[in-house]
């Protein structure tokens, strides 16, 4: 077999380094959904979508809220 840096089939867990296991996991991150900051107030939240703090979307206010 190539010496290549793939394993092409199980490998025993020992003969698989910390760095290269990690190195392989490098690619596996959950990705975190599409996040923007809202023009109005600034929050982080996720694109196209209405703004759960000040209810607004493209600068229009949709939803009512309640002002302390
Ligand atoms: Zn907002």
């Amino acid at each position: 077999m190539l010496k290549l840096d793939i394993q092409m089939f199980a490998v025993p867990f020992r003969k698989v380094s910390k760095t290269r296991k990690r190195m392989r996991r490098s690619h596996n991150a959950l990705e975190v959904p599409g996040m923007v900051k809202c023009p109005k107030c600034g929050e982080m939240i996720k694109a196209h979508r209405v703004c759960p703090t000040c209810g607004t979307y493209k600068g229009k206010t949709v939803v009512e809220k309640e002002e302390a």
